[in-house]
């Protein structure tokens, strides 16, 4: 499993599996690409985030190219995780605004969050089309330099940067962004690539407040 590159606030077991790896937590989530976030609980629940303050409670978002992002942080309730499936219809439609949102609703300073983006389809390989532009375009930490123009009339879209830039809008700090930069497509022995034609296989993000 590939680790977050930042501290944690709090004794945790987070990272990013490869193809190598076995653990993984139980399956809690029906992802659909939309940006619906959960409180965890046992039953399988529909959309694209979880979160929880319950130690021993993994959490986690399987992908194969969509991003997987955690984040860590202190509340007036104690310790809080989250996991969020960012593909561009997430990223774009403001998942990782609502994860903090929540995390601010429980009295978390932004700031203070550590969080970490993981493995996911790099701008060396995530070819989009203008409507991926046009809903990235609208979101107010968009810079052009996020996307690279084709000879074919399509774009490169930078889908990491997109979701770090959106990170610092949003007042978390550069300093504690542990992002494990890898593209699932460049690394087919390491990471399941939708796009490479792995239409079954996923790798997770997940995360577990360690109990006491
Ligand atoms: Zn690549």
């Amino acid at each position: 499993m590939l680790s977050p590159a930042v501290a944690a606030p709090f004794p945790l077991r987070w990272g990013f599996t490869t193809k190598q790896d076995e653990a993984a937590p139980p399956v809690r989530l029906k992802q659909v690409h939309g940006c619906d976030i959960h409180r965890a609980q046992s039953d399988v629940q529909e959309g694209d985030g979880l979160w929880t303050q319950t130690p021993g409670e993994a959490i986690g978002v399987r992908v194969a190219d969509c991003a997987p992002i955690l984040l860590a942080g202190i509340t007036n309730t104690g310790p809080w995780v989250a996991a969020l499936h960012a593909g561009w219809r997430g990223a774009t439609s403001g998942i990782l605004r609502r994860g903090v949102a929540q995390f601010q609703a429980l009295g978390g300073r932004p700031s203070e969050l550590a969080w970490a983006v993981g493995p996911c389809i790099g701008p060396c390989h995530f070819e989009v089309g203008a409507e991926v532009l046009e809903a990235a375009r609208q979101d107010p930490a968009w810079r052009e330099a996020l996307a690279e123009p084709r000879a074919n009339g399509k774009w490169h879209f930078n889908l990491p940067g997109f979701l770090q830039a959106q990170a610092v809008d949003l007042g978390l700090s550069p300093e504690h962004d542990g992002s494990v930069p890898h593209c699932t497509l460049c690394e087919p022995q390491r990471f399941f690539s939708y796009r490479g034609g792995d239409t079954q296989g996923r790798q997770w993000g997940w995360i577990e407040i360690l109990p006491k």
